[in-house]
């Protein structure tokens, strides 16, 4: 996918760092997030809020493969988003990650603890792939679009995997008879 340049600044950025922002007057510009950040922290007063760009990270995962981890700050109008997220192209896909803090936190401190999140997170697998089975008794991840099922079906990331529903489903026949519980969590909630 194409970079825009932000509106404000002049930079190409990358789709999944840009926001479409509203003006007041209906207008929609298109915002790099460290303007759209400059923007919200000057309207709603957040004089202490530091306005940081994040370099990208190599975690490793259970197995031992590396991961890249790309960062996005976005003040929300009470809070902070920090996303981790991988990329493929040019969009987020496979492991993801939020932390919702204060606007005035040390960012830096929020994203030790991101990572630390992250790294916990990493250290479990609940899938095996080559076997297609169900590790131990809990499976975490996260609910996604599925092109292929026009949103009949949701799409899960296991283990920053994609596994179609039926796919999920076939995994689940190995344990016929047995009970099971659901769960739905916010994205910035640890499982
Ligand atoms: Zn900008």
């Amino acid at each position: 996918m194409a970079h825009e340049r932000c509106e404000q600044c002049g930079t190409l950025t990358p789709p999944w760092d840009t926001i479409h922002c509203g003006s007041g007057d209906g207008r929609y510009e298109l915002l790099c997030s460290r303007c759209f950040n400059a923007r919200i922290a000057e309207s709603a007063g957040f004089t202490d809020f530091e306005n940081v760009r994040l370099d990208p990270i190599l975690m490793a995962d259970y197995s031992g493969e590396s991961h890249q981890f790309h960062f996005q700050i976005r003040l929300l109008g009470d809070g902070l988003a920090l996303d981790a997220f991988e990329l493929r192209g040019d969009l987020p896909a496979g492991y993801r990650f939020q932390l919702i803090g204060e606007p005035d936190d040390d960012v830096l401190l929020l994203l030790g603890r991101l990572v630390e999140k992250m790294r916990r997170a990493l250290s479990v697998q609940h899938i095996d792939f080559r076997e297609r089975r169900i590790i131990d008794s809990t499976v975490r991840g996260r609910i996604e679009w599925d092109e292929a099922q026009d949103g009949h079906l949701p799409l899960v990331v296991v283990d920053g995997k994609e596994v179609s529903w039926n796919d999920l489903g076939r995994m689940l026949m190995s344990m016929e008879g047995w009970q099971f519980r659901l769960d739905i969590a916010d994205p910035s909630e640890e499982l």
